[in-house]
């Protein structure tokens, strides 16, 4: 493949933020480049988030996007919580009108992938060392190297979308960014095997042993979660040692009806609260897991992602094609509103639902009066459904 010299865009990471940017920025004829250090098959191999918000959906229909997902996604009207040894429902659609989409993180990026080859977008895999340069300026640049050698990209901006561990946030100044982070004192251990799920919508469960969470990616493929050490590694973890945990912490119908087999893929996944703001550099911008992590258990770092995707194409739109800043000069206080929101909630659904041993008996007490009381009450049930569901733009 020719390597490019300039570009309008330079995107650095090919995970759903950086794809749908670049997919977004050329449907409205602005050029880009995106740069992934690791190669497709790699990028398209990792087993992460599968509930989409209604907005995301809305997102990925409007641009041109959601054929494959509305033919094999599972629309899901609810979730059921499950304490006290039984299950309670909250129904989604009857309290907000809206619904969430069970479709895999790997399947949005299979598609963005698709997409992006049909076009004849340029994304360059295994690109070493990409580093962006003077985005300080009016002449940013991003430089990396491959095989071929030491390559120098010319940009009018640059995006980093290369998650938590990537480059952009890592060189701005420290006296110019502010980060906010929490770090739980547990992980999750999940299990991806080739059975059907056991019920057909999410159930998390507050139990004693643990958190435990039953999802799925398709009807014939489930996901499965515990609450684990953070020091756990996925090989202490027979797969029998797994469902046997998972059965203990889910109500006695599940367990009973819970179909196991072979574990396709098994993994440890720490939880973090985490936002540095802002979210602009000058030229450089923030988006997704770049700038925010949360804790997977509202289901919301997907999400996250495409949203601030959505205000950073708009705004790049208006600045490229209408030579107006006012869309990147309220960028980062527009993603940022939304984040703090979703990182609110992210929170309390994880302190609602898992075990923390450092607050004991009255701890265990007080999840459970708040678990009854969301249940009962409409309000309560109404204010996790929305939240859960895609808060509006
Ligand atoms: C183990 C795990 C499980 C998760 N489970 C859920 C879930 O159940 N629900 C949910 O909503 N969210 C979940 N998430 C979060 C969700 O997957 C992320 O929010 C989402 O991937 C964010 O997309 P992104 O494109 O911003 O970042 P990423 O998907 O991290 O993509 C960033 C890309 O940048 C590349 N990159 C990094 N550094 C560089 C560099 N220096 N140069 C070039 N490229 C670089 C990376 O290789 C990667 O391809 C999970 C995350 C993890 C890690």
């Amino acid at each position: 493949m020719n390597v490019p010299s300039r570009t309008q865009v330079a995107i650095i990471g090919a995970g759903p933020s950086g794809l749908l940017l670049g997919h977004l920025l050329h449907r409205a004829g602005i050029d880009n480049v995106i740069l992934e250090r690791r190669s497709a098959e790699y990028v398209l191999g990792r087993v992460r988030a599968g509930v989409l918000e209604q907005t995301t959906v809305d997102l990925l229909d409007e641009a041109g996007l959601g054929a494959r997902m509305h033919r094999e996604g599972l629309l899901h009207d609810g979730v059921e919580l499950s304490f006290g040894g039984a299950r309670h429902r909250i129904d989604f659609l009857g309290l907000t009108g809206k619904r969430v989409m069970v479709y895999g993180q790997t399947e949005v990026t299979h598609d963005l992938m698709d997409a992006r080859r049909a076009f004849g977008g340029t994304a360059l895999y295994e690109a070493l060392d990409v580093t962006p340069h003077a985005f300080d300026s009016g002449a940013p640049r991003v430089t990396w190297r491959d095989a071929q050698g030491d390559h120098d990209l010319a940009c009018d901006y640059i995006a980093g979308c290369d998650g938590y561990h990537g480059v952009s946030r890592a060189s701005v100044a420290a006296d110019a960014i502010a980060t906010y982070e929490r770090v739980y004192p547990f992980g999750w251990l999940g299990v991806l095997s080739d059975t059907p799920p056991v019920s057909p919508e999410l159930i998390y469960s507050n139990h004693e042993r643990g958190f435990a969470l039953c999802s799925m990616r398709s009807s014939t493929r489930s996901r499965y979660y515990i609450q684990c050490s953070v020091d756990d590694h996925p090989a202490q973890w027979s797969d029998a040692a797994f469902w046997d945990e998972l059965r203990r912490r889910l109500d006695p119908h599940a367990a009973e009806t819970i179909e196991t087999g072979p574990s396709v893929e098994k993994s440890v996944a720490p939880l973090r609260s985490f936002v540095a703001e802002p979210m602009r550099f000058g030229r450089l911008f923030l988006a997704g897991d770049a700038a925010h992590i949360v804790p997977p258990t509202g289901a919301k770092g997907l999400n996250l992602a495409v949203a601030d995707v959505r205000y950073l194409a708009e705004a790049l739109i208006e600045a490229l094609r209408e030579r107006s800043e006012a869309g990147i000069d309220h960028y980062s206080d527009r993603c940022l509103r939304r984040v703090w929101k979703a990182e609110r909630f992210s929170w309390w659904f994880t302190s609602l639902t898992h075990k923390f041993p450092e607050t004991g008996a009255i701890g265990r007490k007080l999840q459970r009066a708040e678990l009854d009381y969301l249940v009962s009450s409409h309000a309560a049930s109404t204010a996790m459904a929305e939240n859960y569901v895609g808060l509006p733009f």
